[in-house]
């Protein structure tokens, strides 16, 4: 028996525009560079992110984006506040060092203090200034001591950090207990692509009215199934599934739960509803799943519905709107009817192998060695790039570490021919391909 975690800590940046809440989004969320560089066309969501700090993960929120279109700045800036405070643990009210206080802080300062918000004033573009002298002017907007930080420079965020995390209450474990060797699934999508319909077909009906109560915390809680003699389990975090309004801020927000529930999952169900097909919100949860380096299968729902002329359309606007996602499987199910299940536990178990599959050391050395002979890495000033010979690193995501010399050099285009050939020779689709490059001279 093991034992579901509990959610991730979410940090939320606010403030006016431009005193650098995406440099520090950008900096917070670096540590996970290395394996969304790799991955083929996956780029870093610019609002959600994952970061880390000491081992502990968590997740950052850029309300910088959010109500983008309102007319008004300030009622812009406390809209995004208040989206900010639905799921926050933690706000960051991030004003700018050089400018002084100013009335839109006050704004939101004044907000956040109504709403009785854990809040730390991070005073940003203070290079160069003692913390002492940087934050003195900012004790006047009542949130406690001031950080003096530097997003760009990098200079004292650390330190930040370390007291965020200080004052954080312990996560509430709600967890389920379940057996060790269940494949964990996080069942995602937009709402009424029929996740909840999937589930009780999947699990049965019982639990998901003890689930939807009013009351449930934001942890996940794990529910088992047997499929065909074999354990799986579902992490959910209440309010996943929960219909959201047509509303652009909880839209917005619930990437968060999604997140949460990513995090505890091995593998992310996607699901699509066949009559909409994939929207920009499948492509950002599938990316935000590939960054945290869980596999993903795409499950095409409500295929019933669909013409056979219908089918064919939708099958080809896939397989484009997919693009660098080709390497996640793609099944086509009947959530209502119970159809495609087979499939769709198929490619799940696929997936799963391919997160823990073990690389010999010769085999992948082979497989470098007619990935180099194939397509060679470009001379640099008339210097060949060496890739010399490749080893795991570890599984869930495989991680592969090649060996060699100015592999820094070495493009994203022809990091992501590697990857594309590892996944060919090991037969590794569904899941994230984390390349480690290391020099030997
Ligand atoms: P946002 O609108 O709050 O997301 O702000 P941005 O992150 O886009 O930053 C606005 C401007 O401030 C950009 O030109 C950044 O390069 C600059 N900036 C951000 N952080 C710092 C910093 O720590 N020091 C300095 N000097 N400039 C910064
Ligand atoms: P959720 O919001 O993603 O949990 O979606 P629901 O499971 O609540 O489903 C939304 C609607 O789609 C409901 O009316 C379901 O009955 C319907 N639905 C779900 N799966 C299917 C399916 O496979 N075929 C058809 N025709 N309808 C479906």
């Amino acid at each position: 028996m093991s034992e579901t975690g509990a959610a991730l800590p979410v940090v939320a940046l606010v403030g006016r525009p431009n005193v650098g809440k995406s440099t520090l989004f950008n900096r917070l969320t670096r540590s996970r560079d290395a394996l969304v560089a790799d991955q083929p066309g996956v780029t870093r969501d610019r609002q959600y992110g994952y970061g880390a700090h000491a081992g502990q993960r968590f997740i950052v929120v850029d309300t910088g984006g959010i109500g983008q279109d309102d007319e008004d700045i300030d009622a812009r800036a406390l809209a995004q506040t208040e989206a900010a405070l639905a799921e926050a643990d933690v706000v960051l009210l991030v004003v700018d060092f050089r400018q002084g206080i100013m009335a839109g802080d006050e704004a939101i300062a004044e907000q956040l203090r109504r709403r009785g918000a854990h809040v730390f004033v991070a005073v940003n573009k203070s290079e160069g200034q003692t913390s002492v002298s940087a934050a003195a002017e900012f004790h006047a907007l009542g949130l406690g001591d001031p950080w003096a930080i530097s997003a760009e420079h990098g200079d004292r965020i650390r330190l930040l950090l370390e007291q965020v995390f200080t004052d954080l209450p312990p996560p509430r474990a709600t967890v389920t207990a379940h057996r060790a060797d269940a494949i964990r699934l996080a069942v995602l999508g937009r709402p009424n692509a029929g996740k909840s319909t999937l589930v009780n077909r999947l699990v049965g009906d019982d639990r998901m009215l003890t689930q939807d109560a009013p009351g449930t915390t934001r942890d996940a809680v794990a529910s088992e199934f047997m499929f065909k003699d074999k354990p799986y389990v579902i992490v959910d975090t209440a309010g996943v599934r929960r219909r959201a309004r047509v509303d652009d801020h909880i839209e917005k927000i619930s990437v968060v739960k999604a997140m949460q529930a990513a995090e505890q999952a091995q593998i992310v169900l996607l699901i699509i509803d066949g009559v909409n097909g994939l929207s920009a919100q499948d492509i950002r949860l599938l990316n935000l799943a590939v960054e945290r380096g869980r596999a993903a299968v795409i499950a095409v729902n409500k295929w019933d519905g669909l013409s056979e002329k219908e089918r064919l359309t939708l099958h080809a606007q896939l397989v484009e709107r997919m693009g660098s996602f080709d390497f996640l499987p793609l099944v086509f199910i009947s959530a209502l009817h119970g159809t495609g299940l087979d499939d769709l536990l198929g490619a799940v178990g696929d997936s799963h192998r391919a997160l823990f599959a073990e690389l010999s050391t010769p085999r992948l050395s082979r497989a470098l060695e007619a990935a180099v002979e194939g397509h060679a890495p470009p001379a640099i000033h008339g210097r060949r790039i060496k890739l010399r010979f490749a080893h795991q690193g570890g599984q869930n995501p495989p991680t592969i570490v090649i060996h060699g010399n100015q592999t820094q050099r070495l493009s994203a285009e022809y990091k992501r021919y590697l990857t594309h050939q590892f996944r060919k020779a090991f037969d590794l689709y569904g899941v994230p391909i984390q390349l480690v490059f290391k020099n030997s001279d």
